[in-house]
């Protein structure tokens, strides 16, 4: 006899969907429902380690993991596919090659960056996105240094590495630029001096918002590695080689521009014609689309609202992984007419790389490291991470191993 199961689609295998996934195969057997898992590609990628990809400091296949290494293919099907929309009135998602029908929907396909409409933007700069993104930028970057010395007409902007937004993107990109570009340098016999990082933001600081004394510390351990700072700086435009910034549309030249000033949810929200605030859907407090119960909006796709400081939660990795595991429960309550809990995030705290071996943030309860220690506890967050999605031999495989060596 054939029993039919609710069927449940998760879109997106990032920290959301993929902690989603996991955690539904292990609150349901498989005689309760049929779980699906769509992705873009048939990897997962560690997006937190996207500018180590970007800047050429670690390898991009240390950064992904193949899903079907992760996933049980017993209690998961995969379908690498795109997903270009969603009919919520048909209950079913439109993808490039095919369509699929649900009971219960998790959308949780993550972030695109937002060039705001400045000008030349999205045509001229490379952005961080995903890993042939990154790739992408490596390849340029290195690119520029390989042609230098074999152009005789090559001028010393081409080496020039511009980064618009002083966010945490953009610092934790200098911060691994600080130690690639160097390296460069060496292995085509450039000058050092003449390859210039040059980190522009709006505001008249990095990271806005953030602490100040972590703040200060991390400007000057960048600067004192040759990364320069134009603070109090708005791009208004970007042509192909350069930034034209502020009020006297000073022009910063350079051969590598990359843009990491602003994020916004994925287009497929738009495309599926959901409620949107600035890109995102403002999600319920347990995180479902407010026009359909069926359907959850996690991670970067989702405004979660931090009642206690009254503006949403930035989006993290860290409350991407903890939306997974509380929808998973929350399917299976929903799935037997059960109460749905409400969301509730526990901040672990926030560290920033600053390159392989420097670092701050503050933990545990507002405790602040800078240094060494913080370039430490950021690997062992980072393998944390690995160890959520796919246990201690995914630490041994693609992990940050011996994250004590930086000391
Ligand atoms: P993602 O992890 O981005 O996953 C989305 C998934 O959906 C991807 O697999 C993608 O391929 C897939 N997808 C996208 N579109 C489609 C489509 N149309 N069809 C099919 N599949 C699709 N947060 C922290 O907590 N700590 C950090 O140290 C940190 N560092 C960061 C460093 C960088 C460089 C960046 C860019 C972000 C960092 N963040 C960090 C933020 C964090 O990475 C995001 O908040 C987090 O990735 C959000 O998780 P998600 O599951 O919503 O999306
Ligand atoms: P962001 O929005 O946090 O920062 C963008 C920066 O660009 C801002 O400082 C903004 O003032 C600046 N900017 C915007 N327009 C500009 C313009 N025209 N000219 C110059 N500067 C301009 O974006 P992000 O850095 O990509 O971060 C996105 C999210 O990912 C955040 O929530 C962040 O917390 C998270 N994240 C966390 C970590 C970490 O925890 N280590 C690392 C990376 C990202």
């Amino acid at each position: 006899m054939n029993i039919v199961r609710p069927k449940i689609v998760v879109l997106g295998a990032g920290y959301a969907g993929l902690m989603t996934t996991k955690q539904l195969t292990k609150v349901l057997s498989p005689e309760e429902a049929e779980i699906i898992l769509v992705n873009k590609h048939n990897y997962h990628y560690e997006t937190t380690w996207l500018h180590e990809v970007a800047a050429g400091t670690i390898n991009h296949n240390q950064a992904r993991v193949m899903l079907s290494d992760v996933v049980s293919q017993n209690r998961v099907r995969l379908i690498y596919d795109e997903v270009e929309k969603v009919d919520k009135e048909e209950k079913k998602v439109v993808l490039s090659n095919a369509e699929l029908s649900y009971d219960y929907l998790v959308v949780a396909l993550g972030f695109e960056s937002n060039t705001f409409g400045i000008k030349g933007m999205e045509e001229n700069a490379f952005a961080i996105k995903d890993i042939d993104s990154c790739r992408l930028i490596r390849e340029h970057m290195e690119y520029q240094f390989a042609k230098y010395n074999n152009n005789p007409d090559a001028e010393d902007h081409s080496l020039t590495i511009l980064v618009g937004g002083g966010g945490f993107t953009g610092i934790e990109l200098v911060g691994e630029l600080a130690e690639r570009v160097p390296e460069l340098c060496k292995k085509y016999d450039i000058d050092r001096s003449k390859a210039k990082i040059i980190n522009v933001e709006a505001t008249p600081s990095i990271l806005p918002g953030f602490d100040e004394e972590l703040i200060t510390y991390a400007k000057q351990s960048l600067e004192a590695r040759g990364v320069e700072f134009r603070l109090g700086a708005m791009i208004k435009e970007c042509t192909e080689d350069s930034f034209i910034v502020g009020e006297e549309a000073e022009e910063i030249k350079a051969g590598t521009i990359v843009w990491t000033g602003g994020v916004t949810g994925n287009s497929v929200l738009g495309a599926s014609g959901f409620e949107l605030n600035r890109g995102k859907v403002s999600v319920t407090d347990d995180l479902r689309l407010p026009e359909d119960e069926n359907i959850f909006v996690l991670g970067d796709c989702a405004w979660v609202w931090n009642k206690e400081a009254d503006r949403p939660y930035p989006p993290t990795a860290q409350i991407a992984l903890q939306q997974g595991v509380a929808t998973a429960k929350n399917i299976k309550a929903l799935m037997y007419n059960q109460p749905l809990n409400n969301f509730e995030f526990h901040d672990k705290g926030t560290v920033a790389s600053l390159g392989s071996t420097d670092g701050m943030g503050s933990v545990f309860n507002g405790k602040k490291l800078f240094g060494k220690p913080a370039a430490v506890m950021k690997k062992v967050v980072d393998n944390r991470s690995l160890f959520l999605l796919g246990g201690v031999g995914l630490i041994l495989r693609k992990g940050k191993l011996n994250p004590f060596d930086t000391l």
